[in-house]
């Protein structure tokens, strides 16, 4: 039978995996067992939700079977299954194009370690076997169907025998090499090991036959018993408690669910019972996913209803200059039925994404009093998000923002709050200062930046786009007016240099006129200046906009 290739990104990848130097290979379990659970969840759902299904508890579960004589590790599931056309179309391509994209972009830097930060499904588990036989029955079909690769030259689908509904995955584990270790993935301890590390929280159980040695019965002597047994504790991490539960498992969590190839650099665990139930792990990433500033990155956090998935990302939960938090939400006051179109209307709901509005807030807030460098670091990601915040709906969520923006200031030139800023004011200064430029070394260069530095004031220096707009929208904080060193009025009390310059300006009439002319259309008027120091000449703005705002409202597409 002729063989089918994979499409080419695929064919890619596995090869990759087929290749890697990867260490930690035992990810191609959690993977595994990911991929099976994620295919419980959707028959359960399904019988949840259809009264003509009749399921109980006991029918969804996730077995592992060593067989060390044949060399194979199977993965059986009681899922939802894959129809041919499934098993062409999931396991021939690469799901999410967009991480490839991603690992395209990175490949350059680490070929290896992407691996590693991506976990990229079923594809992983070319790491540890030379064969994978799956085959699969779908839910409502009475055709079973083996989907048989041995890596890169490609696939054979052909029709099989199974029972019930659901899919067996048989891993032909690679022999021991000089270098590397396989004959572990058939060792029951080792396996059920990595179980309990990356996988305990699943909510279906995973079976394995554990053999142990006890006592014959009525006699000392020691026999081999094989007992099947369940190795998950399946308690959902967001139900149990956390006192019990370490970084690591919230981290382990984070991996399993994909939310990010990151590390979380904090996570937040709710257990709400006020006047809306849930339960919640909201989690800020470390890095920025590669599309986040662009359309095609989708906000939501996950909803489960009492325990179930309902919805993988749930938008309504999250308000956009948040929508880098991942996580999910479980509560047993939504309907399992409700639509995405009902859920919008869902007060329920509604109540539940104001008060994980304020969990975050509160959570940022604590790790910028707190945690100061981790902030930073959340911030160099995720900081010009807010400040779309800021600026974005006329300014309405600033009051939940403004207290969370971080600027460039000229002192040390390091990150200051506007609220750090406020406090370290001498007291004769009335304004807060800002700079526009393409960067911090063209911003040292403006001449109107000197007077302001030498009266001892600090200056916050915008180099982001977004900056200027911001912080119009903000128009003051604490009661101090933001003016940027390049406004015609700079508040700087008058002096005698002042009137020197008055006079300057008199004697010098003809001069200026004359320059005046030769700049005509390119500037509206010639003046004295009383804000240069070492430097012979400077632009200022003198309407709504500056110089830098105009700029960038010329460069942005109509
Ligand atoms: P992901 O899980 O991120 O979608 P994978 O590479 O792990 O990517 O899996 C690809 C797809 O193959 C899944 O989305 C699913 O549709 C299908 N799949 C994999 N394993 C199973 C399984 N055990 N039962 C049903 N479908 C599966
Ligand atoms: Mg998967």
């Amino acid at each position: 039978m002729a063989k089918k290739q994979f499409q080419a990104e695929s064919k890619r990848l596995l090869e990759m995996m087929i290749n890697s130097i990867y260490t930690q290979k035992e990810i191609f379990l959690r993977e595994l067992i990911s991929n099976a659970s994620d295919a419980i969840d959707k028959i359960y759902y399904k019988a949840l939700t259809d009264d003509q299904l009749v399921f109980n508890k006991e029918d969804y579960f996730i077995k592992i079977t060593a067989d060390k004589t044949n060399r194979t590790l199977t993965i059986t599931d009681t899922g939802i299954g894959m129809t041919e056309e499934e098993l062409e179309n999931n396991l021939g391509v690469i799901a999410k194009s967009g991480s490839l994209a991603f690992k395209k972009e990175n490949e350059a830097k680490d070929g290896h370690n992407i691996i590693g930060q991506f976990g990229v499904g079923f594809y992983s588990a070319f790491m540890v076997a030379d064969e994978l036989i799956v085959t699969s029955k779908a839910l409502g079909s009475d055709k079973a169907y083996r989907w048989i690769s041995a890596g890169a030259d490609g696939y054979t689908i052909t029709p099989a025998e199974k029972d019930g509904v659901g899919t067996e995955i048989v891993m032909k584990i690679k022999e021991n090499t000089e270098d590397e270790q396989y004959d572990e993935y058939l060792e029951p301890y080792r396996l059920r090991a990595i179980i309990k590390k990356y996988s305990d929280f699943i909510r279906y159980p995973i079976k394995m036959d554990m053999t142990s040695q006890k006592p014959k019965e009525g006699s000392e002597e020691l026999e081999e018993v094989v007992e099947e047994q369940t190795i998950n504790s399946m308690v959902p991490i967001w139900r149990r408690n956390k006192n019990e539960l370490t970084e690591e498992d919230y981290t382990a969590f984070y991996s399993e669910k994909r939310y990010g190839f990151d590390k979380p650099l904090k996570h937040l665990h709710v257990s709400a019972d006020g006047a809306v139930v849930y339960n919640a792990i909201l989690y800020i990433p470390e890095n920025a996913p590669f599309d986040y500033y662009t359309k095609e990155y989708a906000k939501g956090l996950e909803l489960y209803s009492n325990g179930v998935l309902i919805m993988e990302k749930c938008a309504d939960l999250l308000p956009d200059y948040y929508s880098f938090v991942k996580g999910m939400v479980d509560s047993e006051d939504l309907s399992l039925n409700i639509s995405r179109e009902l859920l919008q209307h869902d007060r329920q709901l509604k109540l539940i994404a104001k008060n994980i509005k304020n969990k975050i807030k509160g959570m940022l807030q604590g790790m910028l009093k707190d945690e100061r460098d981790n902030y930073e670091k959340f911030y160099k990601a995720f900081g010009r998000q807010l400040k779309f915040g800021v600026y974005n709906d006329y300014g309405m969520n600033k009051g939940d923002l403004q207290d969370l923006l971080l600027f460039t200031s000229s002192k040390e030139k390091k990150l200051v709050s506007l609220d750090e800023y406020i406090s370290r004011m001498p007291e004769d200064q009335k304004y807060i200062y800002y700079a526009s430029g393409e960067s911090i070394e063209r911003i040292e260069k403006l001449p109107q930046i000197e007077l302001v530095l030498d009266k001892g004031y600090e200056i916050l220096y915008f180099t982001d786009d977004i900056d200027e707009f911001a912080i119009k929208m903000i128009m003051n904080y604490k009661e101090k007016e933001f003016k940027s060193v390049s406004s015609g009025d700079l508040g700087i009390e008058a002096n005698e240099e002042e009137k020197a310059s008055e006079a300057e300006e008199n004697d010098n009439k003809p001069l200026f006129d004359a320059m005046q002319e030769l700049l005509a259309g390119k500037v509206k008027s010639v003046k004295a200046s009383k804000r240069l120091k070492s430097h012979p000449v400077c632009l200022s703005a003198e309407g709504e906009l500056s110089i830098e705002m105009e700029r960038i409202l010329k460069a942005m597409p109509d």
